[in-house]
Formats: structure tokens, C-alpha cells, sequence
């Protein structure tokens, strides 16, 4: 049977058609969830849920802005009735040296990646304590775990080694709600949030030196987010899975 068959799942960050979120929302689909794309812009949400099919969704949501976040679940709520899934999916980056870190940066970067976890949870543990179940996937990267990927400054690390924290002290507190939270930190994954920003010769470098010889593509990621959401992850949770090819081996 389809292991997402009858569920409802929420994801932010998945209007962007290279992303891991778009390519995460298509897997959840073919494994038989309702699926709800919450990204920046409105119609470009609508119209990549669409593509995937007609009992999808796509609102917006910002999810720096926490009045947003219960907007946008309400409607997921009226809707489907239900959130089995949530995953924490929408992030920004920039480079930076740490003496460069100004204060608008450092909290754009903080808000986006950190804050945004916090407030679109706080939106939607209400409804799967009602229902006793649900699955909460949040976003990291092998940025927090080593300081630093290779396109993100110290405030990214930051924002994302939070995440850990987070969801870690989520999973223990919402556990007898059966409610389960955990992280991906993924490595150098091949997604516009990087576009540009290496050249050709820049990525077999850094491919030669990852085990799996290969940078990651957003279904790598999407696959881990589909097991983290599954049953077959039912006894795991306060876990951080990473997707980086081994380039981080602890
Ligand atoms: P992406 O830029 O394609 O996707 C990010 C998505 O988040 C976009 O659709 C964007 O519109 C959305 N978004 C940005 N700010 C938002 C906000 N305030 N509210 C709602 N949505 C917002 O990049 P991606 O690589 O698919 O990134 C997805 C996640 O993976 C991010 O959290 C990123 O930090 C993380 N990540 C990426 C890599 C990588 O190498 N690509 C590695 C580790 C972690």
C-alpha cells in the first residue's frame, strides 16, 4: 500500500520548481498524501500544487510572520479537516564572513530559517494534538553540524544548528502527544539556492571529495522527508538524518 496513503501534508518552501520542497510535495503525492505547498507568493503556491494534481493546494504563507502561519493552517484545516505531516521546509542563505554579519542579515537569516520553524509548528501542533498523531520534519543542514557548508556564512549555521535545538526539544515535549519531530542536515544539494554561485569546475572538486563521489539532488532529500513523514519511521523521533553523500561521517 502507499505509505502516505489518506494523509495530510503541509510543506513550506515548495512553490520553487528546483527545489527540495517541490520535489518533496511530488513524492508525498505519489505516495498517496493531500498536499499542501506553502511558500512567499500566492499564486505561484496555487499553481505548483495544481501541476501536481487537483486535490492538492498551494497558499501563501510567510512563514516569518507568525498571524501567516495560523492563516494558512486554518485554511489547510477547512480544507482537509486534518495535518498528519508538516515539514519545515522554507530557508534562505547568503555568504558572509563573520565580522561582515550586520543586524538586518542576522535576523532576515535567523527569522527565515529559525523563527519560521518555530511559528508555523506553534500553528499546527493544536490540530495533531487533537488528532494524537503527527509527524513534524524540520530543516537543518550539514551547515549546523561542521560550522559552515560551503555557501552559507555563520549566521546560517546558526540559524540551523537552532533548528536542531528546537526540534529536539520539541520531540521530547510533544512525544506523549504522539507526535514526533525530526531534522534532515543535508549537504550541497543541487537547488537554486545555490544557482550560480559555483562554477562547473568548483562542483567536481567538491564532488571528488564527497564518498558518494556526486552532489545531492532534491530527491535525495525528499526521500528521507518521505520516511520521516511515513509510518516506517513510527519509533523515531528527537533524530537528525543526514543527506550529505558522506561528506560528514560522525
Ligand atoms: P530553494 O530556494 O529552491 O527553496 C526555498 C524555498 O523557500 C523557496 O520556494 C522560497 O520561496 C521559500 N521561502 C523563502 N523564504 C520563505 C518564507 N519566509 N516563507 C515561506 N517560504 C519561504 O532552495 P532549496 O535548496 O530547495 O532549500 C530548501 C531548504 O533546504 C532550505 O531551508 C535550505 O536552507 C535547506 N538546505 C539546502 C541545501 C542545499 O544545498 N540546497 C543544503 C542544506 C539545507
Amino acid at each position: 500500500s502507499l505509505l502516505l496513503d489518506g494523509k495530510v501534508a503541509v510543506i513550506s518552501g515548495a512553490a520553487t520548481p528546483r527545489g527540495i520542497g517541490l520535489a518533496t510535495a511530488n513524492l508525498f503525492a505519489k505516495h498517496g498524501a493531500k498536499v499542501v505547498i506553502l511558500d512567499l507568493d500566492e499564486k505561484a503556491a496555487a499553481e505548483a500544487a495544481a501541476a501536481i494534481g487537483p486535490q492538492h493546494r498551494g497558499y501563501v504563507c510567510n512563514v516569518v510572520d507568525k498571524d501567516a502561519c495560523l492563516k494558512a493552517t486554518e485554511r489547510v484545516i477547512a480544507e482537509f479537516g486534518r495535518i498528519d505531516i508538516l515539514v519545515n521546509n522554507a530557508g534562505i542563505t547568503q555568504p558572509a564572513k563573520v565580522v561582515d554579519i550586520d543586524p538586518e542579515s542576522w535576523d532576515r537569516i535567523l527569522d527565515v530559517n529559525l523563527r519560521g520553524v518555530l511559528y508555523l509548528s506553534q500553528a499546527v501542533i493544536p490540530q495533531m494534538k487533537k488528532q494524537h498523531y503527527g509527524s513534524i520534519a524540520c530543516m537543518s543542514s550539514v551547515s549546523a553540524q561542521r560550522g559552515g557548508g560551503i555557501l552559507g556564512g555563520p549566521h546560517y549555521s546558526a540559524a540551523k544548528a537552532g533548528v536542531l535545538g528546537l526540534a529536539k526539544a520539541m520531540a521530547r515535549e510533544l512525544g506523549p502527544d504522539n507526535i514526533r519531530v525530526n531534522c534532515v542536515t543535508p549537504g550541497l544539494i543541487q537547488t537554486d539556492i545555490s544557482k550560480g554561485k559555483l562554477t562547473d569546475a568548483q562542483k567536481a572538486e567538491i564532488a571528488s571529495s564527497i564518498p558518494l563521489n556526486r552532489l545531492g539532488d532534491a530527491n535525495d532529500v525528499a526521500g528521507c522527508y518521505l520516511f520521516l513523514a511515513s509510518d516506517l519511521s513510527a519509533y523515531v523521533t528527537g533524530a537528525v538524518i543526514d543527506v550529505n553523500g558522506g561528506m560528514l561521517i560522525h
